[in-house]
């Protein structure tokens, strides 16, 4: 498959793969995106795009007044880091042992600063107002950047119409835009589960109460949930993804610690598999005689997008990409994103920009320690977000 891509002006493009490189040489984690924040500032500086700081410590919001009045359009990027230990081998790998840029947030913020400065020079043209969004902490769930920004009043002056979010995904080819009418990506929440009998001597069982009897009930009660409880035409998994307890194989354990995590897509269907769960764990456990301390932590809610903005998102990126085929059917993920905090709030949609790696049968995930970002796909980024705010701003004007 071809597909026209799309070309920069060759210093502006020159200069965002330069800016990208130093952003992925030194990352910077969830809510210490400090030098990060800095060279974003800097670059808005050199091109006069003026810009507010103070959200969420190290968010900024740039700032891009049309000539005339009219609608206000926001566009999200996030800009942190993850804690792990860069693998591959690029000439621009992190140089910071133990952070690197594995979930592509380092392009996201090349691309947003790149849309913002093709924007601005086109000002005097346009009429409306477009917000550039840099949030820190995304990775930092449940907690996030997205909801600090909003309540440190990013939006207080100038509250958007619509806002969109972009991020990279090596499942898709260079070329491509992921984009769904409803559903992209999913709740997260977290638990963590205690179980606490009495221990003793293996050879005499009734003389404590097994915490691992009792933690076993609970994981296969646990599967009921989504094969009994909720409804079968929506998605929703339920993980425990770590267990630990015990002593030595003589000795009948007293304590056992159940970790995992719950993904679910409507409000719904999270309440049902939370109250399930507490109901589950809570009674299983006193049915065998042990009690259960339950730590539910409520993640990011799903990421769901307004139809008639993802409809705008994938006309654009047909426009944009020449084809059709720019724009395949995708299937939701059940990853976490908190852009879907800026979408309670106000309407908008988030997509996905192909990156996969040329020639590459099977692409590293993001948060993988060996993942790439195929820097071809900068452009259509820049693109995208550019052209998807003019269009925005042209039917908010009707
Ligand atoms: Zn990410």
């Amino acid at each position: 498959m071809t597909f026209s891509l799309p070309t920069l002006d060759e210093n502006l493009h020159a200069e965002l793969i330069e800016f990208r490189r130093e952003l992925h040489r030194y990352p910077e984690v969830s809510g210490e995106e400090v030098e990060t924040a800095n060279r974003i500032q800097d670059a808005l500086k050199k091109h006069g795009i003026p810009f507010q700081t103070g959200f969420a410590k190290t968010g900024i919001l740039g700032i891009i007044k049309g000539n005339k009045e009219g609608p206000t359009v926001a566009l999200r990027a996030d800009i942190d880091a993850l804690p792990i230990t860069e693998q591959t081998n690029l000439p621009f790998a992190s140089e910071v042992e133990g952070k690197m840029h594995a979930c592509g947030h380092d392009v996201h913020t090349t691309m947003l600063l790149g849309a913002g400065i093709v924007l601005n020079q086109m000002k005097s043209d346009l009429a409306g107002t477009i917000l550039l969004v840099f949030q820190p902490a995304e990775e930092n769930a449940p907690v996030g950047g997205a909801q600090p920004m909003m309540d440190d009043g990013v939006f207080a002056e100038y509250k958007p119409d619509v806002i969109f979010g972009q991020h990279v995904w090596p499942d898709l080819p260079v070329g491509q835009i992921g984009v769904r009418s409803k559903e992209m990506m999913g709740a997260t929440d977290r638990f963590k589960i205690v179980i606490n009998g009495s221990g003793g001597h293996a050879s005499m069982p009734h003389q404590t109460n097994d915490a691992i009897i009792a933690a076993n009930h609970v994981v296969t009660m646990l599967q009921t949930i989504v094969s009994r409880n909720t409804n079968p035409i929506d998605a929703a998994v339920v993980t425990v993804g770590k267990i630990e307890g015990g002593y030595r194989y003589n000795v009948i354990a007293d304590k056992v610690t159940l970790e995992g995590s719950v993904r679910t897509y409507t409000q719904q269907t999270k309440e049902i598999v939370k109250q399930r769960f507490h109901q589950i764990v809570e009674n299983t456990a006193i049915a065998m005689g042990a009690t259960a301390e339950i730590e539910y932590i409520d993640g990011y809610e799903a990421t769901i997008n307004n139809p008639e903005w993802a409809e705008l998102v994938k006309m654009t990126a047909q426009e944009i990409l020449g084809s059709e085929l720019a724009t395949p059917k995708v299937d939701p993920s059940l990853g976490g994103e908190d852009f879907s905090r800026f979408l309670k709030n106000y309407p908008g949609a988030f997509f996905w920009l192909g990156t996969a790696i040329d020639g590459r049968e099977i692409q590293k995930p993001l948060h993988d320690p060996y993942f790439e970002c195929n820097e071809k796909a900068i452009p259509i980024g820049v693109h995208m977000l550019s052209n998807v705010t003019l269009q925005a701003l042209q039917r908010l004007s009707l």
